[in-house]
């Protein structure tokens, strides 16, 4: 190993740890304030050395070596641009995970901080020119972190009846939607609103309350399992309904399956297809994520000619599965087992919808929607898979739809998962930072590819008394595809 590639003070080790070396933050880059923040505590340094084994099975060091610190990624990360500390910017982070690599960093509580603040939204990728897969590194380190114990916390009570119990099954999601529905619909909930009654709920599931989509749309039935193109044939694909997005936004899957249909498509909808496993993922739980894994494989069949997804989170997984298998320093077997040639062959097939359409070739929609629409770009769409224009090339067939400008439209909402719900701060600062950019274009409608960011947005316009709808793009093309207005949805 020559200079260049060698961990500046060693791989980490109990020897180290106990030394009690601090640790700087390296080449001066997070300043006086992460040398105060990164002082060895004695409590951290078993959770430190486990962490860094992990983190350094997972993640090539060479990765970490490709960051510069030129710095020019820390203008497009939100929570950078929020608190202005060097430790909240991705090359302080990058830094934090090589330090606790290296064993040259403590991972101390605020260390931990520093790095389970970060959304994942993944603005820096694309603003690094250096092409520093940044989500390839603070990824297999959360889950290094949380597999190590070293997030400090157990799975509680919201892990295991609300982010597994919950959410990735759709039916179960269904049920306990269906006594929020009668709330609304008896308005109930604005009376316990008032009363104050929602303050006695635990914070998170407030939270999720305020998420709520008004009014919520629960009436339409599973898809079925085939859809017919309509006209000439031009492609089969499956469509990916997943979890969360199957409970509350069905309604967008009925769209995409339309604008789909209207272009030529066969949609075949697997009934065995399951939740993406990003839930298990990013809290370092890997078994579950395999099994989920290994059952999208084998419920999507293999002569598809493209695996759609409308749910920009959910796409990203997807197309990550290649990566999540191989950081896995275990190899399981059993219903947890995908072969990895299998894993690239349907990762080479997935796309986004509106990626889709646009390579396909879009049959242009008649239907004039006469609205001012802007388009805020799914952190997980524009960053995470590179999907910036095509979008918006398809919102531009759609007659007096008018596409205006939205500042920082590329920078995070706040919901970046279930990020809104964790991390509930943050993300309430960034949803209002998103509602005031809105506010400010002035716009009929908004538009995002994303079912978190349709929540989070529409739940901060909401907070502004802004009756703004937001929608995904194929909701809007499907609306001009059968002549609808905006209202009618
Ligand atoms: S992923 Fe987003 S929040 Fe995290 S460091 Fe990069 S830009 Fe900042
Ligand atoms: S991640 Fe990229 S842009 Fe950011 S400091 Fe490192 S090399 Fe520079």
């Amino acid at each position: 190993m020559n200079e260049s590639t060698r961990p500046m003070s060693g791989p980490a080790s109990p020897e180290a740890a106990r030394s009690g070396t601090t640790v700087s933050s390296a080449d001066g880059l997070a300043g006086d304030q992460s040398k105060a923040e990164v002082t060895s505590d004695r409590a951290s340094v078993s959770a430190s050395a486990a962490v860094a084994a992990s983190a350094a099975a997972r993640i090539p060091y060479e990765r970490f070596l490709q960051c510069v610190h030129c710095g020019l990624c820390t203008a497009a990360c939100p929570t950078y641009l929020e608190t202005g500390n060097e430790n909240d910017s991705p090359r302080g982070r990058i830094y934090l995970m090589r330090g606790v690599v290296d064993g040259r960093v403590e991972l101390s509580e605020r260390v931990r901080r520093h790095l389970e603040l970060c959304l994942d939204c993944r603005s820096c990728e694309t603003a690094c020119p250096s092409g520093v897969r940044y989500g390839r590194l603070i990824e297999p380190f959360k889950v290094a972190l949380h597999r190590s114990g070293g997030s400090g916390r157990r799975a509680g009570w919201f892990e295991r009846f609300v982010l597994y119990g919950l959410f990735p099954h759709p039916r179960r999601m269904r049920r306990v939607l269906r006594a929020a529905w009668w709330l609304q619909r008896l308005r109930l909930d604005r009376v316990l609103e008032a009363t104050g009654a929602f303050r006695l709920l635990p914070p998170r599931l407030r939270q999720m309350h305020r998420l709520l989509p008004r009014p919520l749309r629960l009436s339409e039935p599973p898809l079925p399992e085939r859809l017919p193109a309509r006209g000439r044939r031009r492609a089969v694909v499956g469509l990916f309904t997943g979890c969360v997005a199957d409970a509350l936004f069905r309604h967008v899957h009925w769209a995409t399956a339309r604008v789909l249909q209207e272009n030529g498509c066969d949609v075949v909808v697997p009934r065995n297809q399951c939740c993406c496993g990003a839930i298990f993922y990013h809290s370092g739980n890997e078994r579950p994520m395999r099994e989920l894994i290994a059952a999208n494989l084998e419920a999507f069949p293999a002569d598809l000619d493209a695996v759609v997804v409308n749910v920009a989170g959910c796409g990203s997984m997807l197309k990550d599965y290649v990566a999540v298998v191989e950081e896995a320093p275990e190899r399981p077997s059993g219903p947890a087992s995908a072969a990895p040639g299998d894993v690239a062959a349907f990762v080479g097939r997935v796309r986004d919808v509106t990626e889709f359409l646009d390579e396909l070739g879009i049959r242009p929609p008649r239907g004039p929607i006469p609205a001012r629409a802007v388009y805020h770009d799914a952190c997980h769409l524009v960053h995470a898979q590179g999907i910036r224009a095509a979008p918006r090339r398809l919102l531009e067939t759609v007659p007096q739809l008018e596409l205006v400008p939205l500042e920082e439209s590329d920078i995070c909402c706040g919901a970046a998962g279930s990020y809104n719900l964790t991390e509930v701060e943050m993300a309430e600062r960034l949803g209002r930072r998103k509602a005031e950019r809105i506010a400010a274009a002035r716009p009929d409608v908004v538009v995002t590819a994303n079912a978190g960011c349709q929540l989070q947005i529409a739940a901060h316009l909401r907070q502004r008394g802004l009756d703004v709808p937001v929608l995904h793009p194929v909701e809007l093309l499907d609306l001009s595809y059968r002549g609808h207005s905006v209202c009618a949805r």
